[in-house]
């Protein structure tokens, strides 16, 4: 067995079973209820970019989320999930935002705050009850988004039950801004909008190009494995919290860097305007960076979507996009100062073995990082990662081979 054969994701039929085992466990063997599943996802490139109105570049991940769903008129959420101890009961009428006192401190959160924030944004005329039961192939606190995973299959599935499904790509963007309330209002996590526009808005064989400001978004073909490539995936398994206030401090910083420079979003200011920018905020050198950071992320992610979108960059472009896969990385070490150890790490022993590129991804400070690899080559980079976590007596990293996978959606059987 390879060595990432274990960390396959589950068949959306073994999800199914074993949600639905855990419910009958739960809450009786006659319950029947519905199915839906939600995918975490990996960046490819623009990272720390959506909350400054910038573009991101998402693939949904094969790894998913699954939620058993069945209504309930009490305006109550009753949640269990695989991953976590005991049964969990929300009264969505109690519930208040993060900072009042009705909040809510478990990972029931995640849950309840999504029929409360689809409420709250009109997007439900009723508090919608559900008994819920939760199980998950998606690595937990790895940097690809077990949480937006777990709202976005939530949200499926009360949408469905409710008769708000989230079919078209406009309703799933209304969802998707529904999960981002429960996750910043409710679970009290300031997170951008990328991690739930990719689960619900990315297609299998597709990254998603999305312009976070304006939500729009397109569908760029990414067929690795017709260009002998693969994706790899590394958990680190560094520490890694988004709550615990680096990430906060980041998006204050960019906030008062756009006041200053007199933007709204720090995505207002072109790349040809950032040496300008920089002097107006020499005397604020920390903030420079990390306007420099964001300002250049987005330049290299228009970049890496043009060339996608131009057709066979996977071939003609390939040393291009890998270029920019490590100024990202770079960027986001150096200027915008979210990465590790452990992350580093990771890049640098691709950069050994010429790999064409690899990054950091997700919030940082531990987390996941990404290469891109050819196919050959996959035994032999897990090897050398491994190694050097070994030599430099860190735990062993956990590794995925992964292809953009399918949105958010109720089981169709
Ligand atoms: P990431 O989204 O990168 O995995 P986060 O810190 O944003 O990391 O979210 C992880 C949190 O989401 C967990 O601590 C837990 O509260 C919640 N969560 C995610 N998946 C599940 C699950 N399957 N069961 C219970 N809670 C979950
Ligand atoms: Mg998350």
């Amino acid at each position: 067995m390879s060595q990432w054969e274990h960390l396959h994701a589950w068949s959306p039929s073994h999800g199914g079973k074993r949600v639905r085992d855990l419910a009958h466990q739960t809450f009786g063997a006659d319950a029947s209820g519905l199915v839906a599943s939600a995918p975490g996802r990996v960046n490819l490139i623009g990272e720390h970019t959506d909350y400054n109105g910038g573009l991101a570049l998402p693939i949904a991940l094969p790894h998913r989320t699954y939620a058993w769903v069945r209504a309930r008129t009490d305006g109550r959420i009753r949640c269990i999930s695989a991953q976590a101890d005991h049964l969990e009961e929300v009264d969505l009428h109690q519930l208040t935002a993060h900072d009042g006192s009705g909040a809510l401190t478990s990972w029931a959160a995640y849950v309840a705050g999504v029929p409360w924030a689809a409420y709250h944004s009109g997007v439900l005329s009723e508090l919608q009850g559900a008994d819920i039961a939760i199980d998950s192939c998606v690595p937990f606190g790895a940097g690809l988004s077990s949480s937006a995973a777990l709202e976005c299959a939530v949200a499926v599935a009360i949408g469905q039950l409710a008769g708000h499904p989230a079919r078209d790509d406009e309703q799933r963007g209304r969802w998707a801004q529904v999960c981002v309330r429960a996750e910043n209002e409710v679970a009290g996590a300031p997170t951008g909008g990328l991690d739930q526009a990719a689960s619900l808005r990315c297609q299998a064989g597709h990254a998603l190009a999305l312009d976070c400001r304006s939500g729009a978004t397109q569908q760029l073909p990414f067929d690795l494995a017709a260009h002998d490539l693969t994706l790899m995936v590394v958990d680190t398994r560094a520490e890694h919290s988004l709550v615990d206030g680096q990430y906060a401090s980041r998006r204050a910083d960019c906030t008062q860097a756009a006041a200053l420079l007199g933007v709204p979003l720090l995505a207002d200011i072109p790349i040809e305007q950032l040496a300008a920018a920089l002097d107006d905020l020499a005397s604020h050198p920390h903030l420079g960076a990390r306007v420099r950071h964001v300002v250049t992320e987005i330049a290299r992610t228009r970049e890496f979507i043009a060339l996608l979108g131009a057709g066979d960059a996977l071939s003609r472009d390939l040393d291009r996009l890998g270029a920019l896969m490590y100024a990202s990385h770079a960027s986001l070490r150096d200027d915008y100062q979210v990465s590790c150890r452990e992350l580093d790490l990771v890049v640098d022993t691709a950069r050994e073995l010429h790999l064409p590129g690899a990054r950091m991804t997700g919030g940082g400070f531990g987390g996941s990082a990404i290469a891109l690899v050819p196919a050959v080559q996959a035994g032999e980079f897990a090897a050398a990662v491994s190694a050097a976590f070994t030599a430099a007596d860190l735990r062993s990293p956990h590794l995925y081979r992964v292809e953009p996978g399918a949105p958010a959606d109720v089981e169709t059987t």
